[in-house]
């Protein structure tokens, strides 16, 4: 299988994890201010753990695989902490907990979200209108002295804090716990947001991180370091489920997305980092003024002469610099891998690092083609490759409709997918009318699971994201156990030494988290 999993010796880990961090440390100084403490804490080579609370790994023998489901904080409040690692562990198979730690989204955090029914389990009744989000744990002080946010502590459980609470526990019955935390905001409930927010190529300031703001990566750094230092956390795991102004300008994501607002960043930063390469800011304002102005005019359908994918292709030669902007702004997303990493592995080499690479890349192959994974196996010990199959149907569904209406106009939707399925390297799977009810099939993740394998250093361990009843419209796809037990039978089989059970335990039907525990053990049965 070559791929390192859980059970490799800590010394191992400890060893790699502090060379890969001593590369990636420049990357970690650029911009973080809190340096001083890790770099005492890398130079001595010691973690302040004892070693009983050492992130270690887990099922030392025998090949057993890591079972990781994403759950917040919300869940251990409703159900009782006991209550919910007894479910996890004796029907999910659980051994590693994703504890959705910071964010201000719902994807990862809160309860089942409103309109989708309500699963077997848990409170019967959706979060108030007012879920806020923000950090489910204390916020000390001491490591914000110098950033820009303040004030991020999530006020929807009161003072629960979800590491504090849960760990002991779950170190307890031999599971380990992961930090989740990803790169979405509330502009409204951030004090000083405007002073990272990105700006579009008009000028306005946008709800979205600039993520190559000095003042977003000291943050990041700083709760990194944080919950590196508070608490004997065992990984981390950030995602950012976001991409460059080429790919948001044309559409090419699944669901909704913001047009023009999305064609991002032009700040003060953004235009220092582009100039420092050589590209001209002006030709880049100017390039993406023209695309903007020709995908809406492609939305009323004014069809050029030469074509839309032709015409869109000519603007590329006519203005590079809507690539260079592109590849710029994918960079600053990596960069921030560097940093989390390099910060993390200073503080404590033992505890692992990873990325959720995000579902479009399953969708775009322009998004794909920003997710090297060779690139992104330098700075991590895993990557969470989102291979969702059930909500796959309606998402590549929405994806072909977005491109389709756009640069690829010229042809049918169908037609686009048939390329797409083609480009991407699937099989057989479900023509355009019938996708969205059907959702991708378990080959799709064997396949996609296999291509990450092959993409990443044979040391990154590939865990494929499984999707468990992540919502979907009542018409479409959901999921059914028997789904649930085929694609994680599909990512084992393909060689993943782990899964990830997605996106949060408090929107999962028990049967098909059950599903999932069963064909892990059929799996380690037949092994
Ligand atoms: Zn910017």
């Amino acid at each position: 299988m070559g791929d390192r999993g859980p059970m490799d010796p800590p010394v191992e880990l400890s060893r790699r994890g502090f060379l890969k961090a001593c590369a990636a440390a420049p990357l970690a100084a650029g911009g973080s201010g809190m340096l001083t403490g890790e770099a005492q804490a890398m130079s001595s080579g010691v973690s302040h753990y004892p070693n009983g609370l050492q992130a270690r790994p887990i099922n030392v023998q025998g090949g057993e695989k890591f079972v990781a489901i994403q759950v917040g904080g919300v869940s251990f409040v409703d159900e009782g902490i006991d209550r919910v690692l007894d479910i996890l562990q004796e029907q999910g198979g659980v051994n590693a907990l994703m504890l959705a730690v910071f964010t201000y989204g719902r994807g990862i955090a809160g309860r089942q979200v409103p309109g989708q029914p309500l699963p077997d389990h848990g409170v019967q009744q959706y979060d108030s209108a007012s879920f806020h989000g923000g950090s489910y744990t204390a916020n000390h002080q001491q490591y914000y002295s110098g950033s820009v946010f303040k004030d991020f502590r999530a006020p929807d459980l009161g003072d629960f804090d979800l590491l504090e609470a849960v760990i002991p526990k779950a170190k307890a019955r031999g599971v380990v716990s992961y930090c989740w935390l990803e790169d979405v905001y509330n502009a409204r409930f951030i004090p000083n947001f405007e002073k990272v927010a990105e700006l579009d190529v008009y000028g306005r300031t946008t709800g979205e991180a600039c993520l190559h703001n000095p003042e977003i990566r000291s943050f990041l750094g700083s709760l990194v370091e944080d919950y590196t230092k508070s608490y004997p956390i065992d990984g981390l795991m950030w995602g950012s489920e976001r991409q460059g102004p080429l790919n948001n300008a044309i559409g090419s994501r699944h669901g909704g997305f913001r047009g023009r607002a999305s064609i991002t960043c032009f700040c003060e930063h953004c235009m220092k980092k582009a100039r420092e390469r050589g590209i001209s800011v002006e030709r880049a304002r100017e390039g993406f003024v023209e695309l903007d102005r020709f995908v809406r005019s492609a939305y009323q359908g004014h069809r050029p002469a030469d074509g839309y994918f032709v015409t869109f292709w000519r603007l590329l030669l006519n203005y590079p610099e809507i690539l260079a902007l592109e590849k710029l702004w994918t960079d600053s997303q990596h960069e921030i891998y560097g940093l989390i990493y390099g910060t993390v592995k200073a503080i404590n080499p033992g505890v692992r690092v990873g990325w959720h690479i995000w579902h479009n890349n399953s969708f775009s192959p322009f998004f794909r083609a920003e997710q090297d994974y060779s690139k992104l196996s330098k700075n991590a010990d895993f990557l969470k490759v989102v291979i969702y199959n059930n909500c796959g149907g309606p998402r590549m569904a929405e994806y072909v409709r977005n491109i389709q209406s756009t640069i690829l106009r010229d042809v049918s939707p169908e037609q686009v997918l048939a390329l797409n399925y083609g480009i991407m390297s699937y099989g057989k799977e479900p023509e355009l009318n019938s996708l969205p009810a059907a959702g991708l099939s378990a080959d799709y993740v064997a396949r996609e699971t296999k291509r990450a394998i092959a993409g990443v250093e044979s040391n990154v361990a590939i865990y494929p994201g499984i999707d468990i009843d992540i919502p979907t419209a009542s018409d479409q796809k959901k999921t059914r156990p028997e789904d649930v037990g085929a694609a994680v039978a599909a990512a084992l089989e393909a060689g993943a030494p782990g899964v990830v059970l997605s996106r949060k335990y408090s929107e999962m039907r028990l049967a098909n988290l059950a599903a999932a525990g069963s064909a892990v053990k059929r799996f380690q049965r037949q092994g």
